[in-house]
């Protein structure tokens, strides 16, 4: 994440500066909770004690049947929190509790992570230009950004995502024949949103992490919005994050054109629904 044009601005990131470094009281811990810790209402649980407690950070269910838990906080609150975890909620059997030091991250949350925020849809629409519209389900609306060249699983490629207006959710499922162009539903599925503050201030603000579960776009994304505008045509980039979904030199566009619905192609779909030209 060293290019140029994000040089200048803060782009939060897992490896970033400590945020309340100069405080020496604050203390981050990642816990991971093992036992009947599934299933018995334990992220709920820890999000209210941490909430109570005025700790950031965030609980998720491991895969291996354990409760993982970032923590940041003064001191003491850690302690209380740690104390809170090694019984856990009622219904709850802690066998083990593995507590490690770690940075400050700068959460401004508590976030129960792993769960969905809503769906995700990336058209590819022909219309004045060719681009895929991004839409992400935010408070019963779908937020909406044009990509011309579409996203890219690739974390070294940015692509500039423009604010276009939000979607209804019914619109989601549409593909088939515009005035004088044509949509076709290029992905689909759930996302979760991710990063150190939450939705929709995180939009407000221009910096959103997401994860995606699509059938072609799977993992961490971020959204950055590069200028001073915000709203309507406010730019922004659209940036895979490194994880095991990251497929660098990848051209996940070119690779799979074809509609998860029908897998038609765009263009397969404009010859067919345009036969005489005037096509866009
Ligand atoms: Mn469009």
């Amino acid at each position: 994440m060293r290019g140029s044009v994000l040089k200048t601005k803060s782009f939060p990131h897992s490896d970033n500066h400590a945020v309340g470094s100069g405080d020496v009281s604050m203390r981050a811990i990642r816990a991971v909770v093992a036992g009947r810790v599934q299933g018995v209402g334990f992220r709920e649980a820890t999000r209210r004690r941490a909430r109570e407690l005025g700790v950031m950070g965030w609980v998720r269910n491991g895969e291996d049947g354990s409760v993982a838990v970032h923590a940041e906080a003064p001191a003491a609150a850690i302690d209380a929190l740690l104390a809170f975890l090694r019984d856990g909620p009622r219904g709850a059997a802690v066998a083990e509790l593995a507590v490690q030091d770690v940075r400050v991250e700068g959460h401004e949350q508590f976030a129960i992570r792993g769960v969905s925020a809503g769906v995700f849809v990336v058209q590819q629409h022909a219309a004045s230009t060719r681009h895929f519209d991004l839409r992400l389900e935010v408070d019963g609306t779908m937020r909406s950004w044009a990509v011309p060249k579409g996203p890219s699983l690739d974390p070294a490629v940015k692509r500039l995502a423009v604010q276009v207006p939000d979607h209804e959710l019914a619109y989601n499922s549409f593909e088939g024949a515009t005035d004088g162009g044509a949509v076709v539903v290029w992905d689909r599925g759930s996302y979760e949103q991710g990063g150190r503050v939450s939705w929709p201030q995180a939009l407000q603000r221009g910096h959103a992490v997401f994860v995606l579960h699509g059938q072609k776009l799977r993992g961490g994304f971020a959204l950055q919005r590069t200028g001073a505008g915000t709203g309507e045509k406010a730019q922004w980039l659209l940036v895979k994050r490194r994880d095991e979904h990251a497929r660098p030199g990848s051209d996940v566009v070119a690779e799979q054109p074809a509609s998860v619905l029908s897998g038609r192609t765009l263009e397969q779909l404009l010859e067919q629904e345009h036969p005489l030209g005037h096509r866009q």
